[in-house]
């Protein structure tokens, strides 16, 4: 399984995920880790909730006015000599980038992690303008050597395990290196050493951007991209435009709230505030520092009442820690940039295609973990539905799943054709069923009985059995004491006229 291969249909995708054991097993034990680790640090907080709430108001109040606050952000760090660029679509964003590299005359590129960097592809342009992109975060690194793409948000080498990283290392060393966490990061750091002292450019990407200040954050807990933001002489940092937060003050509560949802931690190891470019009493940092600003679809959910609430994400990962259709397939089979629950709703909503992306919707069960592990309160489960909706009102579902929704709505539309639908149902599983169940792997029931079993239908309904129980009753009630008698008459005639109502 190696990177994103749209050309392959997602159910497709998830079969292959199914089939890859060490895939897995690997994200199965990474997610896990995380999920409890978050789990640990919100219980020591005492008052989590209260924190989520601050958090979901802060990104709810930036959303939105986004405006002005952009307008705030992008004016401070003109002022403090930054260059601003922005970009409405991935294409223009590449050639900003490109335009700005030709322009240094780049030969090599060092890049701490970035998602926007992923969603332009920015890597590949690089390579075709014989321009080396080298990625300085661990598992970033680990992927690019793979020749792979991210899975996961936070850890995009979740689907590897130790010993397929020593291999990988091993085959780039030319000798034989043990699956052991600090030979491998040693090999990794030696190897990258190099990379910081000759870049002419770094790259970053933006935690958060600061409005009143016109500064960004960047969170790390490998100190990579502080190395990329003050060694090279050029920085380009890449932020989505919703990236943004008013105040210092709101960054206090972001960073309480990011690093234990995404990892337990308290905080992350490094926090980078970058105030604009090298200035004369500055010890280091770039002589020249390019802030490129993506739109590329965001804009358009801006005041939308269904979608505006997905711009207030801030990439913590939790969502895919704690969703068990992540879990399970891990972030390739999702086939955009973005996986999880936040990708599966970022992926049809920042694509134009929807014939290509809007099934990515359906991988997932709605059972709202990912909301309750969000640490900004994001609705997911809702979005997925409204996403799944407009799939259906668009004619992008399959002629099988069309025809059992209709028969589906004309036998709940009135009892007697629930009734009748119950009675044919009843006498069409009896080839099928045994001891309550139906194991057979036909027809519809193939892709359902292949991971778990079916329940039949039950003997008798509900209502069958309810109108029986009412008759034990009746009967009861000769052996009773009169005024009981009466009282238990009472009830019953009451319960009747209810069910004549
Ligand atoms: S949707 Fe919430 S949980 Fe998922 S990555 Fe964004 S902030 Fe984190």
């Amino acid at each position: 399984m190696g990177g994103f291969n749209p050309a392959v249909k997602l159910e497709e995708r998830i079969r292959q995920a199914l089939n890859d054991e060490f895939l897995r097993n690997a994200v199965k034990f990474t997610t896990g880790r995380l999920r409890s680790s978050k789990q640990q640090a919100a219980e020591q907080m005492g008052n989590w909730e209260e924190w989520r709430e601050r958090g979901r108001q802060i990104r709810l109040h930036t959303i939105a006015h986004l405006d002005y606050y952009l307008n705030q952000f992008v004016q401070n760090l003109r002022e403090a000599g930054g260059y601003v660029h922005f970009a409405s679509t991935a294409q223009e964003a590449v050639e900003i980038a490109m335009q700005i590299m030709e322009e240094k005359q780049a030969k090599s590129v060092v890049k701490s992690k970035s998602m926007v960097s992923e969603e332009l592809h920015l890597n590949d342009a690089m390579a075709a303008k014989g321009i080396e992109p080298v990625e300085t975060d661990l598992g970033e690194y680990i992927i690019q050597l793979a020749g792979e793409t991210p899975s996961h948000i936070l850890a995009p080498a979740i689907h590897k395990n130790r010993q397929q990283i020593a291999d990988l290392f091993s085959e780039i060393g030319g000798e034989k290196l043990p699956a052991d966490t600090a030979v491998l990061a040693g090999f990794a750091r030696s190897q990258l050493r190099e990379k910081f002292l000759q870049a002419d450019i770094g790259m970053t990407g933006c935690n958060f951007a600061i409005a009143e200040s016109g500064s960004f954050v960047l969170f790390s807990n490998e100190g990579n991209a502080r190395m990329c933001s003050t060694v090279p002489r050029t920085q380009i940092t890449l932020m989505g435009m919703e990236r943004i937060i008013p105040s210092w003050e709101d960054l206090e509560v972001m960073a309480a709230i990011l690093p234990r949802a995404a990892t337990g931690q308290k905080l992350t190891v490094y926090m980078s505030a970058i105030n604009g470019p090298k200035r004369a009493a500055d010890g280091d940092g770039p002589d020249e520092l390019h802030v490129i600003i993506l739109d590329n679809g965001r804009s358009q959910q801006l005041g939308d009442p269904e979608f505006q609430e997905v711009l207030n994400c801030i990439r913590c990962g939790a969502c895919l820690n704690a969703c068990p259709v992540y879990r399970h397939i891990g972030g390739h089979a999702y086939g955009w940039v973005y996986s999880g629950p936040i990708g599966a709703v970022l992926t049809p909503l920042l694509n134009e295609d929807q014939d290509q992306w809007g099934e990515v919707a359906n991988a997932s069960s709605l059972c709202g973990a990912c909301y309750e592990a969000c640490p900004v309160k994001i609705p997911l489960h809702d979005m997925l539905v409204y996403l799944r909706r407009r799939n259906v009102e668009a004619g992008r579902t399959d002629a099988t799943e069309r025809l059992g929704m209709k028969t589906y709505k004309v036998a709940v539309s009135s009892q007697r054709f629930y009734q009748l639908a119950l009675k044919l149902g009843q006498f069409g599983q009896k080839p099928l069923a045994r001891n309550g169940e139906i194991t057979a792997k036909v027809g519809p029931l193939e892709a359902w009985n292949r991971l778990r079993v079916a329940p039949a239908l039950a003997k008798k309904s509900f209502r069958d059995s309810w109108k029986e129980l009412d008759m034990e009753l009746q009967h009861e009630l000769v052996e009773l004491k009169p005024e009981t008698k009466a009282r238990m008459e009472a009830i019953l005639r009451k319960r009747g006229n209810s069910h004549e109502n």
